[in-house]
C-alpha cells in the first residue's frame, strides 16, 4: 500500500540545524533582504520571501544533538552577524593554549605550541548554547524551523535530487503503524541542501547512489567528550590544553583536550581515528583510563561530572569529501566532510560552507521562479578537485 503524503513545496530545504545548516539558512535570508531592499532587479527576479526556507532538525529543540564545551575559531559567524560578539553565547575568550606530552606519570609542555594547536583569538563555547542562539536568529529572520521533523528518505528527480520525505510518526519498533499514525510530509524543493553532520543518513544513501565518493572512502574518528564542574581554581577559564602520547600509542593518531570554560566548568575529551589495528583497544576505556594521569587528576579530585556523550567525526580529508553538489542539492559542513582533523576544527567551516559562493549561488539562479534546478557551477568544482580526483569523477560518470 502506498502511503498519501502531504506535499509541501520550498525555495530552499535544509536538512539539519547544526552550524552549517542554521549558517546556511541565515545566509539565504541576509542575501534576500538585501535583494528585498534594493528593490529586486530584472537579473535576480522578484521580491522574495525568506518563509520559502525550511529547516529540518530531528532534534526535540535546536542545539539538543550537540556536545557542548568546544573551541569555535569566530571567523565564519564574523561575517555572518558582524557584531556576533553583542549578543552571542561565547562563554570565554581562549587565555592560554598549551600542547602536552603525556607519559604514564609525568607531563611536559612543549616550549612553543605548534600551530595546529594555537587558539588565542578564538573562543571557548557551549556549542549547543551557540546553536541554539543562531536558530533564534534563524527564525527570527522569517526562515521556517521544523523541529522534531527527521529527513527519512530522499526525493529522487532526474539525475539530480527534488525533496525530502520526513520520517513517519506513531510507528512501533518494528516500523508498524500505531493508531496514532502519522506519515511524513513529502517537502520538495528547489534546492535540497544536506547538512546532516557526521555520517548523516540520506546524506550516506545519496553518496552512494550518485557515486558522489571521492578516491579515498570516507573515514572516522570518535570523540569522547565530558563536562565537569570542578572545585575553584582548579582550572582558569580559557586554559585550552591539547595533549599527546599516554595512553594513546604512537602508532595511533588522536589525543585529548582540556578546555577552561568559565564558572569552574570544564571541557575534556579523547578524540581517535578508527583505524588501529588492535581489535581489543577500546576507545572509551582509554578515555577512562587517559582520565587517570596526575595532570588531570588534579584538575578533577572533588569535582562533578556534569553532562557526557560521544560523536563520531569525518576523518578523511581533502581525498575523501564527497562531491558536495548534484543537480537540485548541496553537501554541506560535516556532511561534507569539512572538518580540519588535526586541528580538531569543524565549526567555522561548517558555517563557511553554508555561506559558500555555491550557497549565494542558489540565491541567484535557484530561488527565483525562473529556475527550476540549481546547477553548481564547475570552477567550484576544478578549485577543490585535483587530477586524479577529476579522473576519478570522470570514471564515475559525474
Ligand atoms: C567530540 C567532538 C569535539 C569537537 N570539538 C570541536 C571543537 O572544539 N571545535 C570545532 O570547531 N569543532 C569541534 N568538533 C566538530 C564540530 O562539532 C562539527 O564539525 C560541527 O558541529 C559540524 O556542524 P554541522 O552543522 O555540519 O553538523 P552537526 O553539528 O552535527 O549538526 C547536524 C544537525 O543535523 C541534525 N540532523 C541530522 N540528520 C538529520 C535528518 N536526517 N533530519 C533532520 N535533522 C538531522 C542533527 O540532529 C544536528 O542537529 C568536535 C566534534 C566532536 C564529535
Amino acid at each position: 500500500m502506498t502511503t498519501q503524503r502531504e506535499q509541501l513545496e520550498a525555495d530552499v530545504l535544509i536538512v539539519g540545524a547544526g552550524p552549517a545548516g542554521l549558517a546556511c539558512a541565515l545566509h539565504l535570508a541576509n542575501l534576500i533582504k538585501k535583494h528585498n531592499e534594493a528593490g529586486g532587479s530584472s537579473k535576480s527576479g522578484p521580491q522574495l520571501s525568506a518563509e520559502n526556507i525550511y529547516v529540518l532538525e530531528k532534534g526535540r529543540e535546536i542545539g539538543a544533538h550537540q556536545l557542548s564545551g568546544a573551541i569555535m575559531n569566530p571567523k565564519a559567524l564574523a561575517e555572518l552577524v558582524p557584531d556576533f560578539e553583542k549578543s552571542a553565547p561565547l562563554d570565554t575568550p581562549v587565555t592560554d593554549d598549551a600542547a602536552l606530552l603525556f607519559t604514564r606519570g609525568l607531563s611536559f609542555r612543549f616550549p612553543i605550541t605548534p600551530p595546529p594547536f594555537k587558539n588565542m583569538g578564538n573562543y571557548v563555547v557551549s556549542l549547543s548554547k551557540v546553536t541554539k542562539w543562531l536558530g533564534g536568529l534563524v527564525e527570527a529572520a522569517g526562515v521556517n524551523v521544523f523541529k522534531e521533523f527527521g529527513g527519512a528518505e530522499m526525493v529522487y528527480e532526474g539525475d539530480g535530487i527534488g525533496g525530502v520525505i520526513t520520517e513517519d510518526k506513531g510507528v512501533d519498533k518494528n516500523g508498524k503503524p500505531k493508531d496514532n499514525f502519522t506519515p511524513g510530509y513529502e517537502l520538495r524543493a528547489k534546492v535540497t541542501v544536506l547538512a546532516e553532520g557526521t555520517r548523516g543518513s540520506l546524506t550516506k544513501k545519496l553518496v552512494e547512489k550518485k557515486k558522489l565518493d571521492n578516491i579515498n572512502p570516507q573515514s572516522y574518528g570518535i570523540g569522547i567528550k565530558e563536562l565537569w564542574d570542578v572545585q575553584p581554581g582548579r582550572i582558569a577559564p580559557g586554559y585550552v590544553a591539547h595533549t599527546l602520547g599516554w595512553p594513546v600509542s604512537t602508532e595511533m593518531y588522536g589525543g585529548g583536550w582540556i578546555y577552561g570554560l568559565s564558572n569552574n566548568r570544564l571541557s575534556i575529551g579523547l578524540v581517535l581515528a578508527l583505524e588501529y589495528s588492535d581489535p581489543q583497544f577500546d576507545p572509551h576505556a582509554a578515555f577512562q583510563i587517559w582520565k587517570t594521569h596526575p595532570f588531570l587528576k588534579k584538575i578533577l579530585d572533588g569535582g562533578k561530572l556534569a553532562r557526557y556523550g560521544a560523536k563520531s567525526l569525518p576523518y578523511g580529508g581533502w581525498y575523501a569529501m564527497p562531491r558536495n553538489y548534484l543537480d537540485g542539492g548541496l553537501i554541506i559542513g560535516d556532511s561534507g566532510s569539512f572538518l580540519d582533523s588535526q586541528r580538531l576544527k569543524g565549526i567555522h567551516l561548517a558555517m563557511k560552507s553554508g555561506m559558500l559562493r555555491n550557497v549565494s549561488w542558489i540565491f541567484s539562479h535557484g530561488v527565483p521562479a525562473d529556475h527550476r534546478r540549481a546547477r553548481v557551477d564547475r570552477p567550484h568544482a576544478r578549485a577543490r578537485g585535483t587530477r586524479g580526483v577529476q579522473e576519478n569523477r570522470r570514471a564515475a560518470g559525474s
